[in-house]
Parts: C-alpha cells; sequence; structure tokens
C-alpha cells in the first residue's frame, strides 16, 4: 500500500509538471473506484488550472481555479504524467490532459483509490475532518503525543498508527520508528514516559524523511507510464526480519500481531517494561 512518504514522493514527482497548467480534458474509464469518480468531472475541469498540488494525510489535493480535486491512491493507485496519445492499460482509470501535451493518468489495478470533487475548503470534507496532525508539522512532538495518549490502554503501536493521533504512519513505518525508539509495540500507550514519547516522535519523523530520501531517487519514473513503483527500497531494520538477529544487539527480531497487524521488534532492545 502506498504509504505517506509514497504520497509525499508522488506530489513532488508530479506537481512540476502540471501546476499552473489548464485542464483540456478528462477522460474516465471506470465509474467506481472506492467510491464513484464524478461523471460531471469530464464538464467541470476543462478549461480550469491546476493551481496548486499539496498533500494532506495520505490525500492529495489538486487545487483548481472552481474547487478542489481530492485523490487517495488507495492500496495500489499510483499517479503518472505521459505524454498525450500514451495508449492506457487494463487499470489506467483516469486520464486529465494538460495544455503541455501531457496526461495526468491514474492507474488503480485493485480499484480502492478515491478521487472526488469539492467546491468547498478541502480540508472540512468529511474524509479530512477527523485526520491527526502531520509528523512533520509544529502540532506533533512528544507532548502532543503524551498528551493524547493519557490513560488509554492501547498498544503504542495501534495507537500511533491511528490516523486520528497522527496521519500517514503505516504499518512498516511504525514497527521502525518503535525500533528505533526502543519502545515495544505491545505496550500501553498510556504507560509511556514523556522521553519516550519525546524518542517516538522524533523516530516517526526520522523513519519517514529516511523513506522520503531513498524516494528522491525515482522522481523520473513518474515520467515513465510503465514503471510502477508503489514501495521504495528501504532498507527495514526490524520490519519484516523475524528470525533474523538485530542489528543493534545481535538478539532475535520476533513478531507479534497487534491490531490485526504484523509487528517486528527485538526483545532485548525494545524491553516490554510495563505493568498490565
Ligand atoms: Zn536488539
Amino acid at each position: 500500500m502506498p504509504e505517506l512518504p509514497e504520497v509525499e514522493t508522488t506530489l513532488r514527482g508530479i506537481a512540476p509538471h502540471i501546476e499552473g497548467r489548464r485542464v483540456t480534458a478528462v477522460e474516465r474509464r471506470a465509474a467506481k473506484l472506492r467510491l464513484p469518480i464524478p461523471a460531471h468531472l469530464a464538464e467541470l475541469l476543462p478549461g480550469q488550472s491546476v493551481r496548486r498540488v499539496r498533500r494532506r494525510g495520505k490525500y492529495l489535493l489538486f487545487a483548481c481555479d472552481d474547487g478542489t480535486l481530492i485523490l487517495h491512491l488507495g492500496m495500489t493507485g499510483h499517479l503518472r504524467v505521459v505524454p498525450a496519445g500514451t495508449p492506457p492499460g487494463p487499470y489506467d482509470h483516469l486520464d486529465i490532459a494538460l495544455d503541455n501535451g501531457t496526461l495526468l493518468r491514474f492507474s488503480d489495478p485493485r480499484k480502492f483509490g478515491t478521487v472526488i470533487w469539492t467546491n468547498g475548503d478541502p480540508l472540512a470534507h468529511p474524509l479530512l475532518t477527523e485526520l491527526g496532525p502531520e509528523p512533520f508539522g509544529p502540532a506533533f512532538d512528544g507532548a502532543y503525543l503524551l498528551h493524547r495518549a493519557k490513560g488509554r490502554r492501547v498498544a503504542v503501536k495501534p495507537f500511533i498508527m491511528d490516523n486520528r493521533v497522527v496521519v500517514g504512519v503505516g504499518n512498516m513505518y511504525a514497527s521502525e520508528a518503535l525500533f528505533l525508539a526502543r519502545i515495544h509495540p505491545a505496550r500501553p500507550a498510556g504507560a509511556l514516559s514523556p522521553e519516550e514519547w519525546d524518542r517516538l516522535a522524533e523516530a516517526i519523523r526520522r523513519t519517514l524523511t529516511d523513506a522520503i530520501a531513498a524516494g528522491q531517487e525515482t522522481l523520473e519514473d513518474f515520467l515513465v507510464a510503465e514503471k510502477a513503483r508503489p514501495y521504495f527500497r528501504v532498507a527495514f531494520r526490524a520490519y519484516g526480519r523475524e528470525g533474523e538477529p538485530c542489528f543493534a544487539c545481535g538478539g532475535e527480531i520476533r513478531r507479534v500481531v497487534l491490531g490485526q497487524r504484523s509487528s517486528y521488534f527485538c526483545p532485548r532492545c525494545q524491553p516490554d517494561t510495563s505493568d498490565r
């Protein structure tokens, strides 16, 4: 699934090629992804300029003259900028033609993506209003997490994966951040100390920053129709390494299932110190 770093890299990859461009045509080849693709986009968008593209959580917001196109990549979606006339593949569900002879092309094999239009403030759209702060924003730090976790019995890993707490911390990056911060993933969120929340906030930012940096190598791929690279080659320290030696202590990485998701951790580096 595209995670926050992939969405951020998509933004950086496509924005220079579409910002300031005028839409000349829209071709919709699928009526419905996770939600219906609005049929009136083909009448609505042509003539409008894409003023700015930005990200909120894992949503991409295309601010146009009369409103905003909100797009979520879902499980398998990706966006590319391709020359006009590039033949569509079976999963290319939406093309937005621009006045520079290119198409912004949305592909989504499993059709869990979302494309919607709003005339109002996109941040006030029901899909976005409940989202927690951005991990790189000023509202996100150890003190904020400490406050949100007060009295919570939920394990720290699903807690930091909750979009209402903070956006963009997917399963892989949650495991990695907890490993970096030396915090056991099953500890109750309410039991972490202020120092541990500080470490974890920093580890979340570092993990995501490293992944976004790895994605910079792939920016030119957004101009190649055939290249779909939804995941980056991030060298995970804990994620997916069950039974392998810990890079820090040589101990064995273990796996535990929390909230139906696999979590990988080193029992020596991330001791379970909480009383339950
Ligand atoms: Zn270790």
